[in-house]
């Protein structure tokens, strides 16, 4: 019966495991579990231990145990929908074995009479007898079932009892899977085997021990191939060679020089290193990352100037209109009139959008700003050299790279992203990009003064927010976002804006998720200028749009939120000159998990930082916007506990990297762990 099987057979559909029905593989499917190798991380939460067996007069009522009886009685009723029922006893009590739904034949083979028989189930207790209820585990060998077994969370239908079945069946049925790793790795993991570490992974007593070698090497698995279809996409799209760019940057200083500011040491080196990707003959793939408000934009144009300084076209796409709005009048202004800019807005005339299509089909338009609605087929460019991305946190792997095949060849591809997380994360999520990191911060920004307030204070937050009012200053009042419910949401965000109408009339305007685009933007953009003092609003607005003149951020139910998500909010002000601050309000006193949350804001505003510490605080998923940007999660591995398995892997991806290793022996890892199924053509 032995079926030569290699990795493949893991891959293959659950309906290809002998002896599981189409009921349990439909409901597996409906969990996303479609593979064999996906039921190998449904991992046992915790155990049944069956070695525990009781004597009858012992049992305890509503547990769930075994027990060794011998049969002495059958009572099969005639009238249907009746249970079987079967009369048992040991030396020491009496129990009754009730069956339902069962056969005669059935119950008479597996509880014959006078035999000692081992049977586990939950104990009750009626009319003065123990009973039992369909038992399971039924076994004439008493040693088989006094073992543990593995619990595992249950999806609905499916019994434990199924699930260990299953579950043992596929682990003893693993094809010896060949080593992908080299030996120098694998001493680190104490050469245990790839097929060894998922056996021991299930094995009840193993449960929660993540510092043992066969967890470490199942982690590090995950980690590393992950990396290295990243490090294969990087190196794909290196070969690709384009045309370099030539430019002098002369005019790019002329720029620099009559700016109001000067730039910062990150905001320099991050510039130098996109025009080096310019003029190589590589292509461009970089992710431009630095926090809210660190200077990314100018960087940018910076950067499409001298393409079309060389002699290429640029693209600037961002999230928003209002946003490719705000760029496009910046590029406006700080540009040379011989620099062709246009915006291509949903809201322009036909007309107006046709002309713009064609002059950037004539190359009279150089540089143009818009939404996704730049991807649009019919927007067609005569020489695109660079496309700038900005705010894109929701791009996965996937389309970052579908994005790069389908830029010409000689186009080169900044994407910025203004969530700073963990090096560990960026290195999973980024890393098939080449990254620029700006750290430092405009050092003319005055800091952010962060408090917090119990919700009953109310009155001190209005009478601040009545003084800044006076000042000409502009207020941001966020209400939460509660995932479950967005109705919530959405009347705690009516009821405030009516509440604060009543103390400043005819100064509140409301934005929530079901506000439509057009209205939103007539919104934001009477506040943009000044035309109103208050916005009270979900979290729908961008972080990217800048308003200097808004130096207050009122956050109700802090709480609810992030680190990074309050630090990302508190980013709306602070854009400006003016002194800002942010006030986060909570229901009630806080815990110390909460205090030690709200200090790490209070303390610092380097966004960094905070992602790291919100990670610690709060685990890998919810940093934010990982959870909606389709990044798998790892299964096993953690950045946080983890962390030297991901400097481990950076390290050897490089080494193969510059040893130039051929990776064909990565096939079974690649296949098996690569869930995105971005590479099917490598090895
Ligand atoms: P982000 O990185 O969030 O996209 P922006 O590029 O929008 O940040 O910049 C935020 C604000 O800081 C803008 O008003 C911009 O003019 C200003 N700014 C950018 N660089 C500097 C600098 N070096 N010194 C002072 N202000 C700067
Ligand atoms: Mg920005």
């Amino acid at each position: 019966m032995n079926i030569k099987r290699n990795y493949n057979y893991l891959l293959s559909d659950l309906g290809s495991l002998k002896g599981v029905g189409i009921k349990t593989t439909n409901l597996l499917k409906k969990k996303k579990i479609n593979s064999i190798f996906d039921l190998l991380w449904k991992l046992p939460k915790s155990y049944t231990d069956r070695s525990l067996s009781s004597k009858i007069k012992d049992l305890k009522i509503g547990e769930t145990q075994t027990v060794t009886i011998i049969p002495q009685k059958y009572f099969f009723p005639r009238i249907r929908n009746l249970p079987n029922r079967v009369f048992c006893k040991d030396e020491t009590g009496e129990i009754e074995c009730v069956f339902f739904n069962s056969y005669e034949g059935y119950v008479k083979k597996i509880l014959p009479i006078g035999k000692e028989v081992t049977i586990n189930g939950k104990i009750k207790y009626f009319r003065n007898k123990y009973q039992l209820t369909n038992p399971s585990y039924i076994s004439e060998n008493s040693s088989i079932i006094k073992q543990k077994h593995n619990k595992y969370s249950l999806t609905e239908g499916i019994s434990e009892k199924v699930y260990n079945k299953i579950i043992s069946k596929i682990i003893n049925d693993m094809p010896k899977i060949e080593e992908w790793h080299s030996k120098g790795i694998l001493q680190k993991f104490g050469n245990i085997s790839w097929n060894d570490s998922i056996k021991k992974l299930h094995r009840p007593e193993n449960i929660g021990k993540f510092k043992e070698n066969f967890y470490q090497r199942l982690a590090y698995d995950e980690i590393f191939s992950t990396f290295l279809v990243n490090s294969e996409i990087r190196k794909k799209i290196k070969k690709f060679k384009k045309t370099r760019k030539k430019f002098d940057t002369k005019k790019q200083n002329e720029i620099i020089s009559k700016l109001d500011f000067s730039l910062t040491g990150d905001q320099n080196k991050t510039l130098d290193e996109i025009n080096k990707d310019l003029c190589s003959d590589n292509k461009m793939f970089r992710l431009l990352q630095g926090d809210v408000g660190s200077g990314k934009t100018i960087v940018s144009l910076l950067a499409a100037l001298n393409t079309i300084n060389s002699g290429f076209q640029a693209a600037v796409m961002a999230p928003t209109e209002i946003l490719a709005r705000q760029h496009f009048l910046l590029a406006k202004k700080i540009f040379p009139k011989y620099i062709k800019i246009e915006l291509l807005s949903g809201k322009s005339h036909y007309q107006d959008k046709k002309n713009i299509l064609e002059k950037l089909l004539n190359m009279q338009t150089h540089i143009i700003f818009g939404t996704h609605a730049l991807f649009q087929k019919k927007v067609k460019f005569k020489k695109l050299g660079l496309i700038i991305i900005d705010e894109q946190h929701k791009f996965g792997v996937n389309q970052r790279k579908k994005l790069s095949d389908k830029a010409g060849r000689d186009c080169d591809i900044l994407l910025m992203t203004a969530t700073p997380i963990p090096r560990t994360l960026t290195m999973t999520i980024y890393g098939d990009m080449d990254l620029s990191i700006i750290r430092e911060k405009p050092n003319i920004r005055k800091p952010i003064k962060t408090y917090s307030k119990i919700e009953n204070k109310i009155d001190d937050v209005i009478k601040f927010v009545k003084k800044e009012m006076k000042l000409g200053n502009q207020v941001f009042w966020v209400c939460p976002l509660i995932e479950e419910s967005k109705k919530i949401d959405h009347t705690s965000a009516i009821n405030k804006s009516k509440y604060l109408e009543k103390l400043f009339p005819k100064e509140v305007f409301l934005l929530h998720g079901k506000t439509n685009i057009d209205e939103k933007e007539i919104i934001l953009n009477k506040f943009l200028k000044n035309e109103f003092k208050i916005l009270v609003s979900t979290t729908i607005i961008e972080v990217g749009i800048d308003f200097p003149n808004a130096n207050v951020i009122v956050i109700e139910n802090a709480n609810k939120f992030g680190l990074s998500q309050l630090h990302q909010l508190r980013g709306r002000v602070g854009r400006g000159n003016k002194a800002s601050s942010c006030i986060l309000m909570f229901k009630s006193n806080l815990s110390d998990n909460a205090k030690k949350r709200i200090n790490v804001l209070k303390d610092s505003n380097d966004g960094f930082k905070i992602s790291e510490e919100d990670m610690k605080l709060r685990g890998f998923g919810d940093i934010l916007g990982f959870k909606q940007s389709g990044i798998k999660s790892f299964k096993l591995a953690d950045p946080i506990h983890n962390h030297d398995l991901f400097i481990l892997a950076e390290k050897e991806i490089k080494r193969i990297e510059n040893e130039k290793e051929d990776i064909s022996k990565f096939k079974p890892l690649i296949k098996l762990y690569d869930r995105a199924d971005i590479i099917n053509d490598i090895a």
